[in-house]
C-alpha cells in the first residue's frame, strides 16, 4: 500500500541535492525507501544490489537490528545532552573502544558530525598541538594531489580535487601538495598493493626543502584514496610518509573516512600498512553510516601537550553542539559491537581474494583500461569517451541501478565497496551485471 515514504513526491524543485547532477536526477529520479542488509528497495519495489555499501559507510548492511534498537531506546532514554561542560555514559563508553580498537598510543578521541567535520578538527589539532609545544612557526599543512578530505575550507585546502577546490578562492594558505601515487602506464591490473612508485614518498623531502621543517605542522593523506578512485599506495610508501614525518617534527595525519573499521579486511588502514600515525580520522564507519558521526583519535603525546595550565580553563576550544551526541554514541557502540559479533572488522582479508578473482576477471572487456582491488574495496577504470570525460561510467551507473546493483562512479572509475556481510556469490552478481553492462556501453 503506497504510503507518504514509499511514493516518490511530485515536485523535487526544493531540495538542491549534493554531489548530484540535480537536473538531470529531478528528470528520471532515483529514490530508495527501504534497505535491508545487502539491499536497498527502490520507490518503484525493485531491490538493488548494495555495491557500495552507501557511500562507503554501511559497513555491516542495512537496518542491523542491534543498530536499530539501540537508536530507539536511546531516543527514549536520553535524547539530548549538552556536549560543552556535560557529560553522558555512552560518549565516554564509545571514546574508550575506539581506543581499544586503534592502534597502539592513539589514546584520545574527539568526536564530531561527519568526515568533513573530523578532517577539519584534525587539522585545527595538528596546527594548535605545534603551538602549544612552543612550534608555533609550524603552519603549513601537506595534503596530496587526488586526495579528498571533505568539502569544510580546510579540507579542500589540504584536498587535491580541483572540481571542488576551484570555485572558492585562495583557500588556506600555506598548503602544499604531495604527488598522488597512481600510475596507469606502469601499475595497471596490480592485484592489491601495485609495484610501483614508493619513491614518491621522497617528494616530501623536497618539500621540506623547499618549505623547511620549522614551517609545516602536519602531512594529511588517505592511506587509500578512495573518492577520487581507489587509489593504492605501493609498499613501503606510507611508512618512507611515517620516517620522513618522524624525522622533521611533522605529524601525521591518516584520514580513514573510507579506510576505517574494516574495509581493507584490518580495523583501520593503519593496521593494514602497519603505520601509526600521529592523528587518525574516522567518521562513515563508526555508526556504520545511520547515524552522522565522526571520531578522530589523537596520540597521548598530543592530548597531553594540551592538558596544562589552570584547571578551570578550557584546553582547547573546538567542538560542536553535537560532538559525542547520546543518539550516535549509542549507534557507534552498537555498530562496535555488531563488527565483533560477526568479525566483520576482519571478514574483508577473508573475502579478499574471492574479491580479487571476481573483479579481475572483468579484463579484457571494453573500455576497461585498470582493475585494482584491496581489501573489499575494488576500481574499474574506463577510457574516457574522447571529449566527454565522465560520460561513460555515468552510463554505466545508471545501467547498473536499472538492473538492480548500486555501484559508485568518480570521473570515469567504477568504484566497489559492498558492505562486509557481502556473500561469494553476490560477489559473482555483481561481477557477473557489470559484464554485461561493460560490453553494452558505448
Ligand atoms: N575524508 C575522506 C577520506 C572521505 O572519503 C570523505 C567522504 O567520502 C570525507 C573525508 C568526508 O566525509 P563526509 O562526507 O562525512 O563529510
Amino acid at each position: 500500500m503506497p504510503t507518504s515514504s514509499n511514493v516518490a513526491p511530485n515536485d523535487l524543485s526544493a531540495f538542491w541535492m549534493p554531489f548530484t547532477a540535480n537536473r538531470q536526477f529531478k528528470k528520471a529520479p532515483r529514490m530508495f525507501v527501504a534497505a535491508k542488509d545487502m539491499h536497498y528497495t527502490t520507490s518503484d519495489g525493485r531491490q538493488v544490489l548494495d555495491g557500495t555499501a552507501g557511500l562507503w559507510c554501511v559497513n555491516a548492511g542495512h537496518a542491523r537490528p542491534k543498530i536499530v534498537e539501540a537508536i530507539a531506546n536511546q531516543a527514549a532514554e536520553l535524547d539530548y545532552a549538552p556536549a560543552f561542560q556535560m557529560g553522558h555514559p555512552k560518549a565516554f563508553e564509545l571514546a574508550n573502544r575506539l581506543v581499544d580498537l586503534a592502534p597502539e598510543g592513539l589514546d584520545h578521541v574527539l568526536f564530531t558530525n561527519s568526515g568533513s567535520e573530523s578532517v577539519e578538527t584534525a587539522l585545527k589539532v595538528a596546527l594548535a598541538y605545534q603551538k602549544v609545544i612552543g612550534q608555533g612557526s609550524r603552519t603549513r599543512l601537506i595534503g596530496r594531489e587526488r586526495g579528498y578530505h571533505g568539502v569544510n575550507f580546510g579540507g579542500i585546502s589540504v584536498g587535491g580535487i580541483v572540481t571542488n577546490r576551484k570555485m572558492f578562492g585562495t583557500l588556506l594558505t600555506g598548503v602544499d601538495h604531495l604527488p598522488h601515487t597512481h600510475n596507469l602506464a606502469k601499475n595497471a591490473f596490480s592485484r592489491g598493493e601495485p609495484t610501483h612508485g614508493v619513491d614518491l614518498a621522497d617528494e616530501l623531502e623536497r618539500i621540506v626543502t623547499l618549505h623547511d621543517a620549522s614551517t609545516i605542522a602536519a602531512v594529511i593523506v588517505e592511506p587509500v584514496a578512495g573518492s577520487t578512485g581507489v587509489l593504492i599506495p605501493p609498499p613501503g610508501y606510507l611508512q618512507r610518509l611515517r620516517d620522513i614525518t618522524k624525522k622533521h617534527g611533522i605529524l601525521l595525519i591518516f584520514d580513514e573516512v573510507i579506510t576505517g573499521y574494516g574495509r581493507l579486511g584490518t580495523p583501520f588502514g593503519a593496521d593494514y600498512f602497519g603505520v601509526v600515525p600521529d592523528i587518525m580520522v574516522t567518521a562513515k564507519g563508526l555508526t556504520n553510516g545511520v547515524i552522522p558521526m565522526g571520531a578522530v583519535m589523537v596520540s597521548k603525546e598530543i592530548h597531553d601537550a594540551f592538558m596544562q595550565g589552570p584547571e578551570h580553563v578550557i584546553e582547547f576550544f573546538h567542538g560542536y553542539t553535537y560532538s559525542g551526541n547520546p543518539i550516535a554514541s549509542a549507534a557507534g557502540l552498537a555498530t562496535l559491537e555488531t563488527y565483533k559479533d560477526e568479525g566483520l572488522l576482519t571478514r574483508g582479508a577473508e573475502l579478499a581474494k574471492v574479491w580479487e578473482d571476481a573483479l579481475h576477471s572483468l579484463k579484457g572487456l571494453p573500455h576497461v583500461i585498470d582493475i585494482r582491488n584491496i581489501g573489499l574495496v575494488g576500481a574499474i577504470e574506463l577510457q574516457p569517451i574522447d571529449g566527454q570525460p565522465t560520460k561513460r561510467a555515468f552510463a554505466a551507473f545508471l545501467k547498473a541501478f536499472e538492473q538492480g546493483l548500486l555501484i559508485r562512479t568518480t570521473g570515469d572509475i567504477i568504484a566497489l565497496s559492498p558492505p562486509l556481510i557481502i556473500s561469494e556469490s553476490q560477489i559473482g552478481e555483481i561481477v557477473s551485471t557489470l559484464s554485461g553492462i561493460l560490453k553494452t556501453l558505448e
